[in-house]
C-alpha cells in the first residue's frame, strides 16, 4: 500500500488527512477544486516528509472530471491503493427555501462524488486484491440536522453506500469504512456565530469541539493494517455529541 488519493484535501479535514498520511510514509494525491494555491503549497510541505505528493484539480461532483483525475494520479504516482472521499459542502436553511439546483449540487458534491471516485478506484484495487476506501460522513447523516435536510440525506446516503459496498467488495480484498465527524472547526463552520459555537461545545459531553487532526487520526487508523478486520463500519468521532 503506498498511494493515497484524498478528495477535498486543499483545506480543513482533507488537508489534515494529507499531512497524517505523508507523515506515515504514503505518497499523496491532494485533490482540490478551487483552492489551487493552498493545494500546491500543501504538496510542497508534504514533500518535506520524503514522500511524493501531487496536487490534482477535479470537481468531484462531475463524473468526467473524476475520471480525468484518476488517470492523472495513475500516470504520476501509480494506481490508488487508498481512497479517502472527503470533499464536501454544506447548506444551512429551511428545506422549503432550497431550490432544485441547491439540492442537486449538494447531492452531487457530497454523495454522487463518492460513487464516481469509488467506481474509478475499484478496478485497480480489485485486480490487486488489496485496497481501502474511507468515506467522510457526518453525525448528521446518523441522526439528521434541522435546516440541513439535503446535507443529512447525502451523508446518510454515504453511510448506506459504505455498508453496501463493503459487502460487495470485501471478497475482492477491499475494505470500505466511514468516519463520521461531529463539529470540527474548519472553514465549514465559518457561518456559525461565536454563540452558536459555544452552544455546540456545551452540548458535547467532552465539552470541546473537534480538530481536523482528530478526524485525520481516525481516517489513518481505518486505512491502516491495524484495521485489517474492520469493514462496513461507521467510526463516530464527535466528542460524544451523538451516542
Ligand atoms: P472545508 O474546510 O470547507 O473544506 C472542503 C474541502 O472540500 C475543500 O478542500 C474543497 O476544495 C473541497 N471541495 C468542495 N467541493 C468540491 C468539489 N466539487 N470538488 C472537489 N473538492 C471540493 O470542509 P471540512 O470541514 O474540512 O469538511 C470535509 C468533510 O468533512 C466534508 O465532507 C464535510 O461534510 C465533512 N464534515 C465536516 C464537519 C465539520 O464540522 N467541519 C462535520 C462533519 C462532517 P477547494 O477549496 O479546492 O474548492
Amino acid at each position: 500500500m503506498s498511494v493515497v488519493l484524498i478528495t477535498g484535501a486543499s483545506r480543513g479535514i482533507g488537508a489534515a488527512c494529507a499531512r497524517a498520511f505523508a507523515k506515515a510514509g504514503f505518497d499523496v494525491a491532494v485533490n482540490y477544486n478551487r483552492s489551487q494555491e493552498k493545494a500546491e503549497s500543501l504538496t510542497r510541505e508534504l514533500s518535506g516528509f520524503g514522500v511524493k505528493a501531487i496536487a490534482v484539480q477535479a470537481d468531484v461532483s462531475d463524473g468526467a472530471s473524476v475520471r480525468r483525475m484518476f488517470s492523472a494520479v495513475k500516470a504520476s504516482l501509480g494506481a490508488v491503493d487508498i481512497l479517502i472521499n472527503n470533499a464536501g459542502i454544506s447548506h444551512v436553511g429551511l428545506m422549503t427555501d432550497m431550490t432544485d439546483d441547491d439540492w442537486n449540487t449538494l447531492l452531487q458534491t457530497n454523495l454522487s462524488s463518492v460513487f464516481y471516485c469509488c467506481k474509478s478506484a475499484l478496478p485497480d484495487m480489485i485486480r490487486a486484491h488489496n485496497g481501502v476506501i474511507v468515506n467522510v460522513a457526518s453525525m448528521w447523516g446518523e441522526v439528521g440536522a434541522s435546516c440541513e435536510a439535503a446535507y443529512s440525506a447525502a451523508k446518510a446516503g454515504v453511510i448506506g453506500l459504505t455498508k453496501a459496498l463493503a459487502k460487495e467488495v470485501g471478497p475482492s480484498g477491499v475494505r470500505v469504512n466511514a468516519v463520521s465527524p461531529g463539529v470540527v472547526m474548519t472553514d465549514m463552520m465559518k457561518s456559525f456565530s461565536d454563540e452558536d459555537v459555544a452552544a455546540l461545545k456545551d452540548e458535547t459531553p467532552l465539552m470541546t469541539l473537534g480538530t481536523p487532526e482528530d478526524i485525520a487520526e481516525a481516517v489513518l487508523y481505518l486505512a491502516s493494517d491495524k484495521a485489517r478486520f474492520i469493514t462496513g463500519q461507521v467510526l463516530s468521532v464527535n466528542g460524544g455529541m451523538v451516542i
